[in-house]
């Protein structure tokens, strides 16, 4: 690992040669005259909290007084891992403490680790991936090296070559080497693209430098709102409206004047139970997940009440496909989006929890075409009471046969639902069942209807889509089934 660690990052050579010389043996103390009293025991030095020396991938301010901030590079100590919020001493390169507090986990990394390479973006999609080394501070042969979200892929080195990103499978042997392509393997990641940045060549394109890093916005608002999630209405401004719904108007918003949030204000709160919407809110605090939008907080001392996410550039999967930007994507693409989504819906699954309103404008799109699933969990408490008020409001096209009769909601009508937006993806935003009414759609789908393969859309797309849409709920995939087949239509560049 010292060796890792002096090849990682030099600069930090005092510092490991002085936790080095801490942990060797000191020498056997002389013998001691048996006549002579004992000495006192000096007091045992305080074991050091950490060996492992973690670095900030970017700079932090501090939004609260325990919070630290820090510039990209600082050097800790953990004291204490809890959750996205760690208590952290800033040391200095001889490992001095200069400060403690408290700091975001995500803006760190362990020095010696992989994750120190400045080329190393964790996990990752293709679409993140292009979207970094597309930016314009990267130039033709920036690169970086991704675990890939699909169960199947493992590593994949991602390169930029003039206007396009081409994406080459890094194969591990079972001797644990790597190897991008048959003629070379190596024992590290580290030693392949070290290689391949000096003297190789990956089919037509050269490593340059690692892609630049877009800072990552912090999972909750400060530290402090992981357990306290309801926030004075006054600490929040609200900007441009983004967008408005059944049950909501959605703002562009600042908490305190500094970090950039989405504020979805709810009408007719009235007909909400406030403790019904609180027992709620606590079960969401628990569901952490990529493809799932982070709830930051919200407030309800008063009306109406207030929802606060993270925001989302791009907005609604629904608006999105209908425009400019998704109108452009290919079916390769599309299909990785709805692989988002079920890898979001799989994590909502494994936490036996359920969405009841799956559809494409419950999805929202953010920066490098990430797809987060919005509006789970809070369902059942602020859009039953307007379904059962009024008719009209239930989503009829994308519910299950057994939600509209029976009331009957289960990770399995959301599996319904999601045939549904596979429908509404592969169409680029077309409504459902174009020729029938809510209540005709009905009709037909129990009568045993079902929608045509969309044009372009690939069969086993379509064959998915009628999985889901199996009359009985347990002849329906599970989300982890769905990912997992949807992972499947993954295409690699291969090394030539
Ligand atoms: P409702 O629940 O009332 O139907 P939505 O959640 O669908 O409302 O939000 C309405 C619109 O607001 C969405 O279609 C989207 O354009 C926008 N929106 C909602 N949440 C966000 C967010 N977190 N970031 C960006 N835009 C959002």
């Amino acid at each position: 690992m010292g060796e890792c660690l002096r090849r990682a990052c030099p600069c930090l050579n005092p510092l490991w040669d002085r936790i080095c010389l801490e942990k060797k043996p000191s020498p056997a103390p002389a013998p001691t005259p048996i006549t002579a009293p004992a000495p006192t025991p000096a007091p045992a030095p305080k074991p050091p909290v950490s060996h492992s020396i973690y670095t900030a991938l970017w700079g932090f301010e501090s939004r609260h007084p325990d919070e630290l901030s820090f510039k990209e590079g600082d050097m800790f100590n953990v004291i204490n891992r809890n959750g996205d919020w760690w208590t952290a001493r800033k040391i200095d390169k001889n490992g001095c403490v200069l400060d403690t507090g408290i700091v975001p986990q995500n803006y760190l990394t362990r020095a010696e680790s992989l994750q120190m390479q400045p080329w190393y973006f964790g996990t990752m999609n293709r679409f993140e991936a292009q979207s970094h080394l597309i930016a314009p501070e990267n130039q033709d042969g920036a690169f970086l090296v991704r675990n890939s979200e699909k169960e199947n892929v493992g590593y994949v080195l991602s390169v930029r070559d003039s206007s396009r990103v081409k994406h080459f499978k890094i194969f591990q042997t079972e001797e644990k080497t790597f190897l991008v392509d048959q003629t070379r393997d190596f024992s590290s990641l580290i030693d392949l693209v070290e290689h391949y940045h000096t003297s190789g060549m990956i089919s037509s394109c050269r490593l340059g430098n690692p892609c630049k890093r877009k800072k990552p916005p912090t999972n909750d608002l400060n530290h402090f709102t992981v357990d306290d999630w309801e926030l004075p209405k006054e600490e929040f401004t609200l900007e441009e409206e983004l967008g408005r719904g059944y049950f909501s108007e959605v703002y562009r918003g600042r908490w305190k004047n500094m970090i950039q949030v989405a504020i979805k204000i709810l009408k007719n709160d009235s007909v909400l139970s406030h403790k019904e919407f609180q027992r709620e809110v606590q079960i969401l605090k628990g569901l952490r997940h990529r493809h799932l939008i982070s709830l930051f907080a919200v407030c309800t001392s008063s009306t109406p009440y207030y929802i606060i996410t993270e925001l989302m550039e791009k907005g609604s999967l629904l608006n999105f496909l209908r425009e400019k930007e998704g109108q452009a994507l290919d079916m390769m693409s599309l299909i990785d989006m709805s692989a988002q989504v079920a890898d979001g819906m799989s994590y909502l699954e494994e936490q036996n929890s359920i969405h009841r309103d799956l559809a494409a404008r419950n999805v929202l799109v953010g920066e490098g075409n990430i797809c987060k699933v919005a509006d789970f969990g809070l369902a059942r408490v602020i859009k039953e009471p307007f379904y059962i008020s009024d008719d009209k409001k239930i989503p009829y096209k994308w519910s299950a046969p057994e939600a509209i009769s029976h009331g009957k909601f289960s990770i399995k009508s959301d599996v319904w639902s999601f045939g549904v937006l596979l429908y509404e993806i592969t169409t680029y935003g077309s409504i459902p069942y174009p020729a029938y009414s809510n209540e005709e759609t009905y009709i037909q789908v129990t009568g045993g209807y079902r929608m045509p393969i969309p044009p372009k859309c690939p069969e086993f797309i379509y064959q998915l889509m009628l999985k889901c849409w199996s009359a009985n709920p347990d002849d329906r995939p599970s989300f982890r089934i769905v990912k997992s087949e949807l992972d499947n239509s993954y295409e690699l560049e291969s090394q030539t």
